[in-house]
């Protein structure tokens, strides 16, 4: 059996070598085994040497194919692309900063061998600021209601995939790619263990709170209408209090007469409304955005350089 890695690196020169050594540690493990193994290393327009770093493992190394980009595309492109040019019967998908271990691809591939479609390694959020680890569950505990797809806390991209669990997600071509979702929403066999969380071994996380925070919302918005429909029931929840409040405000006149003061209510009714109107508007205009990047099929990305016959033909 053939298992590609595919590792989309950013910026890692100075920890790119360091992990090429630990797969192919792996990969002389798993040679007695019958698995032979391939490399696909995706240089997602890294600013610093990392193309450098990989030419210089692919001289060194015929098993390893490197595809880099003509800019930084994002990380969800690089896997796109590492997974296109990925050959293997199984694929397993991982970070370049030796954040995930290497030495768990051994156990990912004799749970595949009991069957499994995709084996996926999930991280305990030990060792992180207790800020972020809560604010991840919370968000997960959200998320899960609105989107029909689990998406578990601590699973990432981190995981061994079939062959038809790769052409599946090629399969998926939109613009607004989700992976973690897209995962999840492929479905299969699926098996889960639980691993330690490393910390980085150099550079430095690509995650800022504002990437974090847009990561979230594409969670919430890339897989169904349900935040459209939230918006509808909250409208329409508000024109019935809307509506109540009227009759009451009549009633009153009716009664009391009429009385003039009522700037508080006024005021309140009217910037309340106002934002909800606003945040409203913001969830159509991000359905419709999403339409807008899908109806333009652009190319997920521009390759700059590579070693893969296939994927010259990307380069312009
Ligand atoms: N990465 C990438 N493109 C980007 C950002 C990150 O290919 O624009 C790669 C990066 O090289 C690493 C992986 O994605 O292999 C995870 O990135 P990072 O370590 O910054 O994220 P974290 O581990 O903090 O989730
Ligand atoms: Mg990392």
């Amino acid at each position: 059996m053939l298992i590609s890695i595919v590792a989309p690196c950013y910026n890692e020169e100075d920890v790119v070598e360091r992990f090429h050594e630990e797969v192919q540690k792996v990969a002389d493990e798993l040679l007695p085994l019958g698995h032979d193994m391939e490399f696909v290393y995706v240089d997602d327009g890294s600013r610093d040497l990392t193309l450098a770093a990989l030419k210089r493992i692919a001289d060194r190394d015929s098993r390893v194919r490197y595809v880099s980009f003509s800019r930084n595309f994002g990380k969800e492109a690089a896997l796109l692309a590492g997974l296109r040019h990925a050959t293997g019967d199984s694929v397993v998908v991982m970070d370049a900063d030796l954040q995930h271990p290497p030495g768990l691809v051994r156990r990912m591939v004799d749970l595949r061998a009991q069957g499994y479609d995709q084996v996926v390694a999930k991280r305990s959020r030990s060792g992180e600021r207790i800020s972020r680890t809560f604010t991840a569950r919370l968000y997960y505990r959200f998320v899960n209601r609105l989107v029909d797809v689990e998406l578990v806390d601590g699973v990432g991209d981190f995981r061994l995939l079939s062959r038809r669990v790769v052409d599946a997600v090629l399969g998926l071509t939109e613009y607004n790619r989700f992976s973690k979702g897209l995962f999840a929403w492929v479905g299969f066999p699926t098996a889960t263990f639980e691993y330690e969380n490393a910390v980085r071994e150099a550079g430095r996380s690509s995650w800022s709170f504002r990437s974090l925070l847009n990561y979230g919302l594409d969670g919430v918005l890339s897989f169904n209408n349900r935040p459209l429909r939230a918006a509808l029931y909250l409208g329409m929840a508000l024109l019935v209090c809307a509506g109540a409040y009227t009759a009451w405000i009549v009633g009153a006149a009716l009664v009391n007469g009429v009385e003039t003061p009522g700037y508080v209510t006024i005021i309140t009714a009217v910037t309340a409304l106002a934002g909800v109107q606003m945040v409203m508007l913001g969830v159509i205009g991000e359905y419709t955005g999403r339409i807008y990047y899908e109806v333009k099929r652009r190319p997920h990305f521009l390759v700059k350089a590579t070693n893969v016959e296939r994927a010259k033909d990307l380069i312009p």
